[in-house]
């Protein structure tokens, strides 16, 4: 159970590494719910913040119901695509299953001869129908052509596969929000730029292209994913609230079988 104390710490368990440990809040926004909290709530033992275990838990619940990730069974067979999968998760990742964890380059040369150390998901060097699951953990945003990534994805992805994904979302936009429009080859910045970690050599100076609304949800399905969408909160995991997308190719995402009612905020299916 969760225990709030007075000194701005949760008690919770890390369903990456298992520790059961307090989760400093650091500048506190709401104290009854853990709102506000995605990118910290760092574990004190494997590094991990909140939103890794939002997505790891996305994971997790599509092999083993819930299993903490240091607990799945090993499965060499199993194949995962990650792009740029960030802090100590990726780690235990690669101990368990065939994961790959490429970083991203534009150069062509180095995504062609190696595919499973650079990547580019807006064109991969994969094969159609090779993963089990593939991961993004926000990067959507700073991808210049989304369609051109989501139809890779798609594509590399097992008929029975998840894309599994989370990113900046506003459910209470309906359009997304373009901050560049991108016209062939040229970027035309509709707001001031926004970067993530500016002047930051290594896997720095990521630019934001958009921000997401409802609209995601038509783009999903137009390049043929039914998308399962939770928001989720799970304090006993020191879990902040996050949105998480289910994508499937043929199959529906089977959200209930997914998520006791207690820790989903939102649940929707859309059907490609
Ligand atoms: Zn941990």
């Amino acid at each position: 159970m969760v225990k709030i104390s007075n000194i701005n710490t949760i008690m919770a368990k890390c369903n990456i590494c298992g520790a059961v440990l307090e989760f400093e809040l650091g500048e506190v926004l709401s104290k009854d719910e853990i709102l506000g909290y995605r990118e910290t709530l760092d574990c004190p033992k494997c590094g991990c913040i909140s939103r890794d275990r939002g997505l790891i838990w996305a994971l997790s619940n599509c092999m083993q119901k819930e299993t903490p990730l240091f607990e799945l069974k090993n499965n060499q067979n199993l194949k995962i695509l990650e792009s740029t999968g960030l802090r100590t998760y990726p780690k235990i990742l690669k101990e368990k299953f065939d994961y790959f964890n490429p970083r991203f380059s534009k150069f062509t040369p180095l995504l062609k001869m190696f595919p499973n150390k650079y990547a580019d998901l807006q064109r991969l060097f994969f094969k159609d129908n090779k993963f089990d699951f593939v991961l993004a953990s926000d990067i959507f945003e700073h991808i210049r052509l989304d369609d051109d990534a989501f139809s890779e994805i798609f594509r590399v992805l097992k008929p029975k596969g998840y894309f599994l994904m989370t990113v900046p979302f506003n459910y209470s936009l309906e359009q997304t929000i373009e901050k560049i429009k991108v016209i062939g080859n040229k970027d035309i910045f509709l707001s001031e730029p926004e970067y993530h970690n500016k002047g930051v050599k290594d896997g720095g100076d990521s630019l934001f292209y958009r921000l997401y609304g409802k609209s995601l949800f038509k783009k999903l399905t137009n390049i043929g994913f039914n998308v399962g969408y939770l928001r989720i909160q799970i304090p006993k995991y020191a879990i902040s609230q996050i949105e998480l997308f289910f994508c499937r190719k043929n199959t529906l995402p089977d959200l209930e079988d997914i998520s006791s009612t207690n820790l989903v905020l939102k649940k929707e299916i859309f059907r490609s």
